[in-house]
């Protein structure tokens, strides 16, 4: 907590550091309220650096020793500052022994080493190690560690850290030991711990060179029944890895430890993986379809960080997206891959960019807009975001669009040829991009230096006595923080035509010769203001189907009629185009009523839309679709994302719109509903495989449907399904359904579930998640459910099942026209504030679009970022969000 103003830190002002460190080796007595770290280090003056000092960074601890080359320091040979420790004029080469105390137990913030129930657990991403030990915490002092861990052996009976188990045995008094060794050089972020009293599952598993690994998942004991999918899912990417991207583990040993308090989803630590128990724990029972996906995701992304991240890691923290943009982009297609089909890969590329636009887009319109790689900021962790995952994902994804599959991976090899080993920046993979493919990328770098979403604007003309057609694209970026004028961006745009019949026509453009087969896809790449690209040999007028698969992360304006997006829906070759063209019908729908709704509240009543209805009627029985692919096309866009096209945004107007809407579609649809339902059952064993979960999405997404006309068919259809379900996606959906409306057995079944499921953490977080998000849940239910005895605003989990679900997923509720959901917002970014800072700043970000609101709104919000602000002292985290979002 601090009450002076927090200072900014400047991309500009990298210099090198003044040591760097070879080797630690640490050992740890580990105790809860008191833990000793001794920590010797071997260092050598860094002749790229001026400076003449040594800065380490420490924060929070208490400073035991403090030895150099064997002798105590005296008090003027030193200074203590702000999180720093200064070392004056060391010799050229120093080793360096220091002994901090520190607390674990009262660590609420989850940084550095903290507890959980009663085991140890670290976190050191991004500035976490400082609060073990002073050291250059900063990721390029890359050094190898050697870690023995001495504690009680009945209560700690695992020790675990990174790398290899060198050594382990007994010290007497009840305690033991275990040594730890890293044979690959790592910055301090990467170091982990954990010790208690914990199992494991484990199985070898041979590599492609023949080499066999020891892969272990430890869990609490009672969960070894959970691990079984991530298990499949680790073996999974380490082959993916391998025949994808010919990178192997390079260790001989490899752990991922699940916890129960954990900030954010995992940390990809040397060796030894520590998630939150959201990402690792699954079986049928207690998880559903989209826990299953994510948790292979997100095992996925941890262990591609081995290389992409590990092994070549970042200079400095404005590099971030370096690792987090491509290790995204790898997880996205190692679960495109999983998946197989075509479809499959058009599903999960929908549901990503639904993702992007969903959370991104608004960030990067908002006033902690940053570019991928950015320029300044206040407290690192604010930095964990979207735009630095998602969009840098986007960019690394350009790459693949521009080079192609075989190019890019050129590029990732040169990468690591070049870089193993070594701290870099976004830069340097930019270069190994271009190189590996003798192509000039100097202009692609905008990507990386300029925030905001660019809008790509379509214009065409089709010239039928010379068989042309004329695609004019213009671009544009609206101005973010900091930045009032853009450069033009380097776009890929992948573009199809189709004819009547609703074909690809092959393409050719006027500028290359024709060649015999001519592909049905082209990638036009946008690099100035405005550009026309010709198209010859065309033999009518045709549909454009442009930004094919999502191409580029952009708002693309091209003028459809009605008629032509029914056309792409029902033809484009392109799945993603397919989805598209039935979002923007929809979209296009709901902004002109929600217009006609704010002028006049009973624009509603008699609502009939024939062309919305007739087209989502076409997707739902055409068997030939995939289930998957149905259930996404047949979800109209979120209320965010209708908010986001909106100049003045009032959430209950849309918000009447999309009910009233999909009300509409219940009652036209609802024989056809029944159907997809009645069609989409399984009656076998549950899988989660993607074919059973996209069959299952599409009957919950009917029945969901249907509960919307909150009638006693609709009512005993949920019933039904909850009493018979076999497993946690349909017991959810089945509940969900009971929870939104008026059911009789709505009290019952929340109630019940509870009682089955209250020894089941996750369970008991979608318990809370799904009633957060319940349409008749106002500000006072929530306050009801925070005094529910499993309600605790310390564990990040059940604080984000409740608060954050209903201040993000419960929009008419929260932008209550009371302001009571504001009131509710400020009180716990407060009292969040006070345990755990980096959870805190998360949900501050709740209100930074507040400027878009209707007048009353906006003002309401104001006042509640203004009730934070002046709410006494704040952490850095919450008063950089909170001054941005006012500033
Ligand atoms: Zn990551």
């Amino acid at each position: 907590m601090r009450t002076d103003t927090p200072q900014t830190i400047y991309r500009k002002d990298y210099t090198p550091p003044a040591y760097w460190v070879d080797t630690v080796e640490m050992g740890f007595d580990l105790d809860p309220a008191e833990t000793r770290v001794a920590t010797r280090m071997t260092m050598r003056r860094n002749p790229d650096s001026r400076a003449r000092n040594l800065l380490l960074h420490g924060e929070g601890l208490q400073l035991a020793q403090l030895r150099v080359n064997g002798k105590a320091l005296g008090p003027r040979a030193y200074a203590l500052g702000q999180g720093t420790l200064e070392i004056f004029n060391p010799p050229q080469n120093v080793v360096l022994e220091i002994e901090t105390v520190i607390k674990p137990d009262q660590n609420t913030s989850l940084m550095g080493l903290y507890v959980s129930n009663g085991n140890f657990f670290t976190q050191c991403e991004a500035e976490g190690f400082r609060k073990i030990t002073y050291f250059p915490d900063r990721p390029d002092v890359m050094a190898r560690y050697t870690v023995m861990l001495r504690a009680d052996k009945e209560r700690y009976p695992v020790l675990l850290s990174n790398g290899n188990l060198i050594d382990q045995g007994d010290l007497g008094d009840g305690r033991h030991y275990a040594t730890w060794e890293d044979p690959f050089k790592k910055p301090s972020y990467l170091f982990a711990l954990v010790a208690g009293n914990l199992v494991c599952h484990e199985e070898t598993y041979r590599l492609q060179s023949g080499r066999e690994v020891l892969l272990q998942v430890w869990v609490e004991e009672g969960n070894l029944d959970k691990t079984q999918h991530a298990m499949e899912s680790l073996k999974n990417s380490i082959r993916w890895d391998e025949e994808r991207f010919g990178l192997e583990l390079d260790l001989d040993r490899f752990m991922i430890v699940a916890v129960g308090d954990f900030n954010m989803g995992a940390m990809e630590n040397k060796g030894l993986n520590i998630f939150n128990t959201k990402y690792v724990l699954a079986n049928p029972r207690i998880a559903t379809d989209a826990d299953f996906a994510n948790i292979e995701s997100v095992v996925g992304h941890e262990y591609f960080h081995n290389w992409t991240g590990n092994r070549v890691t970042c200079r400095d923290w404005f590099q971030l997206s370096l690792k987090e943009g491509l290790t995204v982009f790898r997880d996205q297609e190692f679960s495109a891959d999983m998946i197989g089909t075509d479809t499959g890969r058009a599903v999960k590329r929908i549901e990503d960019v639904r993702v992007l636009r969903q959370a991104q887009f608004p960030e990067d319109a908002g006033p902690m807009a940053h570019p991928v790689r950015p320029d300044s900021y206040v407290e690192i962790n604010n930095f964990y975001t979207v735009t630095i995952y998602e969009k840098g994902s986007e960019v690394v994804r350009m790459y693949q669009t521009l080079l192609g599959k075989d190019g890019f991976r050129k590029g990732m090899d040169l990468y690591f040829q070049r870089h193993d080993g070594q701290a870099v920046t976004c830069d340097d993979f930019r270069a190994a991009m271009a190189d590996a493919n003798g192509r000039d990328l100097t202009q692609f770098e905008l990507w990386y230096s300029q925030a905001g979403t660019p809008r790509v604007k379509v214009e065409t003309r089709y010239d039928a006595i010379g068989k042309q057609y004329e695609m004019t694209l213009s671009q544009s970026c609206p101005p973010t923080p900091g930045e009032e004028s853009k450069q033009p961006f380097h776009i890929p745009v992948a573009v199809g035509l189709l004819d009547a019949a609703g074909r690809d026509i092959p393409l050719r453009l006027a500028a290359s010769g024709a060649g015999p087969d001519a592909p049905t896809t082209l990638v036009l790449e946008l690099t100035r203001d405005k550009q026309t690209f010709v198209f010859t040999h065309v033999p009518e007028r045709p549909v454009p189907s442009v930004l094919r698969d999502f191409s580029a992360p952009v708002i693309l304006d091209i003028d459809y009629a009605d008629e032509e997006l029914a056309f792409l829906m029902a033809h484009d070759s392109d799945a993603f185009n397919r989805w598209e063209a039935g979002q923007r019908l929809a979209m296009r729908r709901m902004l002109a009523l929600t217009e006609q709704v704010e002028a006049d509240p009973a624009a509603l009543q008699n609502l009939d839309e024939p062309m919305l209805v007739d087209s989502f009627r076409a997707t739902l029985n055409d068997e030939a679709l995939d289930p998957a692919f149905r259930e996404l096309a047949l979800t109209l866009p979120s209320e965010t994302i209708i908010a986001e096209q909106m100049a003045v945004v009032n959430p209950q107007a849309i918000h009447a719109v999309r009910r009233a809407l999909r009300r509409l579609l219940a009652q036209q649809l609802r024989l056809d509903w029944r159907v997809a339902y009645e069609g989409n059952r399984d009656a076998g064993p549950y899988s989660p495989d993607a074919s059973a979960a996209g069959r299952r999405g599409l009957k919950n997404l009917a029945l969901g449907y249907l509960a919307e006309l909150d009638d006693t068919e609709s009512h005993l259809l949920a019933q039904s399904q909850y009493d018979n379900a076999n497993n946690m996606t349909d017991r959810m959906a089945a509940l969900a359904a009971l929870a939104n409306g008026g059911a009789p057995g709505r009290e019952d079944a929340l109630a019940g579930f509870y009682d089955e499921f209250k020894d089941e953490a996750l369970v008991v977080d979608k318990w809370f998640t799904l009633q957060a998000m319940a349409r008749n849940t106002d500000v006072a239910a929530v306050r009801a459910l925070m005094s529910h005895p499993a309600f605790t605003l310390k564990n990040p989990n059940r604080a984000r099942s409740l608060i954050f679900s209903f201040c993000n997923g419960n929009p008419p509720q929260f932008h209550a026209t009371d302001g009571s959901g504001y009131g509710f917002w400020a009180e716990s970014v407060i009292a969040l504030n006070r345990i755990n800072p980096q959870v805190a700043a998360r949900l501050a970000r709740s209100l930074d679009r507040w400027r878009k609101f209707t007048p009353p709104l906006r003002a309401m919000m104001q006042d509640a970022l203004r009730q934070v602000a002046r709410s006494g002292p704040l952490s850095k985290d919450v008063h950089e969000v909170i001054t941005k979002s006012l500033a």
